[in-house]
C-alpha cells in the first residue's frame, strides 16, 4: 500500500484525510493519507524523513507552500508559474516533482457555483501561497485582477511576480472605497485565526460573489460580514479543497474522483 500526507501548520482542522479516505473507497485504490503537524522551521527535515521512509506523494498547506517550490527537484509548469506547490510526487524513487493543484480546483469551484464569467473584475485579498495559485486560472479566463494585502510590499512582490501574464492592479485597503468587483476572494489565512478584514461596505452590491479560501462547519467571519451586509453569492472554500485533492489524486493514482459527489458528502460530515 502506498503512503502519502499532508504538512502543515496548523492542520488538526482539515478536511483532507476525510477526503482522501473517500476517494480511496470510490476509485476502489487502497492508500494512506495522515495530517502530520510539522513544526515551522523542520519542514525539509520533515518531509525527507518522509520520503526516505516510504513515502510516494504529499499535500502541503499554510504556511509552507514557498518552501515546498524551493524543495521541488522538478516542477509542474503550473507550479512553476505559480511559484508555490502543494502536491509532491516521488518519481521512480528518485526525485520529488512539485505540482500546483490549488488554481485547477479554484477555478472548477467557481465554475461549478456559477461565480465566474470571462472578463469579470476580480479582487484577491491576500498574497500568499493561495494567491499565488490562484492569478493564473483567472488570468486564464481574462478577467482583471486587484490585489489588496495586509503588508502591501507582499502584494507588490506578488504583482511583480506575474507581470508577464497580465496586470494586477495593488491597492491598500485603506483605497478600496470607489472600486467596484464582481467577486471577492479571501485567500488570507484570516479566517483561520478569526480576524476580520478592514473593507469598505462601498464593496458590496447586489450581483457580488464572495468567496473564502478557508472553510469550516459554519460560515467564515468574512462571509458572515459578507451576508450581514446583503452578499446573497457567497461560499467558503470546501469546494476548492475537494477539487485540488482530486487533481492531487489524479497525479498520484492517475484518476480523478468525482468531485460532486465528495463535496455533498463531506458538506454533511461537517
Ligand atoms: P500563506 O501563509 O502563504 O499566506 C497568508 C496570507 O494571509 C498572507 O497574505 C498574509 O498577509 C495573510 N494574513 C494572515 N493572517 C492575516 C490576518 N490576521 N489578517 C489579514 N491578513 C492575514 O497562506 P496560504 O496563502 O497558503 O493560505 C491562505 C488561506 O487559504 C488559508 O486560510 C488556507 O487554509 C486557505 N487555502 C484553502 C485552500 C482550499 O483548497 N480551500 C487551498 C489553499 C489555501 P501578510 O502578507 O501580511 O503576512
Amino acid at each position: 500500500m502506498k503512503h502519502f500526507a499532508l504538512f502543515g501548520n496548523p492542520v488538526d482542522h482539515s478536511k483532507s484525510p476525510q477526503i482522501h479516505a473517500l476517494f480511496s473507497k470510490y476509485i476502489g485504490i487502497k492508500y494512506t493519507y495522515n495530517a502530520i503537524n510539522t513544526k515551522i522551521n523542520e519542514f525539509s527535515k520533515t518531509i525527507n524523513k518522509f520520503f526516505n521512509e516510504g513515502g510516494s506523494g504529499a499535500n502541503v498547506t499554510v504556511p509552507f507552500k514557498k518552501k515546498a517550490y524551493n524543495f521541488s527537484n522538478q516542477l509542474t509548469n503550473r507550479a512553476l508559474l505559480s511559484g508555490s506547490v502543494n502536491t509532491f510526487k516521488k518519481i521512480n524513487d528518485k526525485y520529488i516533482l512539485g505540482d500546483n493543484t490549488d488554481g485547477i480546483g479554484f477555478l472548477n469551484d467557481l465554475k461549478r457555483l456559477n461565480f465566474i464569467k470571462e472578463k469579470d473584475s476580480v479582487l484577491i485579498i491576500g498574497a500568499g501561497g493561495a494567491a499565488r495559485g490562484i492569478i493564473l486560472p483567472l488570468f486564464s479566463i481574462f478577467c482583471s485582477i486587484t490585489l489588496t494585502n495586509r503588508t502591501l510590499k507582499h502584494a507588490e512582490e506578488t504583482a511583480k511576480a506575474f507581470n508577464k501574464f497580465g496586470i494586477i492592479n495593488v491597492i491598500d485597503f485603506n483605497h478600496l472605497n470607489s472600486q467596484k468587483f464582481d467577486l471577492i476572494v479571501n485567500a488570507t489565512s484570516s479566517s483561520m485565526h478569526g480576524t476580520l478584514i478592514p473593507l469598505p461596505i462601498s464593496l458590496i452590491h447586489k450581483k457580488i460573489a464572495c468567496y473564502d479560501l478557508f472553510y469550516g462547519k459554519n460560515n467564515t467571519i468574512f462571509l458572515d460580514w459578507c451576508q450581514c451586509n446583503g452578499v446573497c453569492k457567497l461560499s467558503d472554500g470546501l469546494g476548492m479543497l475537494v477539487g485540488q485533492a482530486a487533481h492531487s489524486c489524479l497525479l498520484w493514482h492517475n484518476v480523478l474522483p468525482d468531485i460532486n459527489k465528495i463535496i455533498k458528502i463531506i458538506k454533511q460530515e461537517l
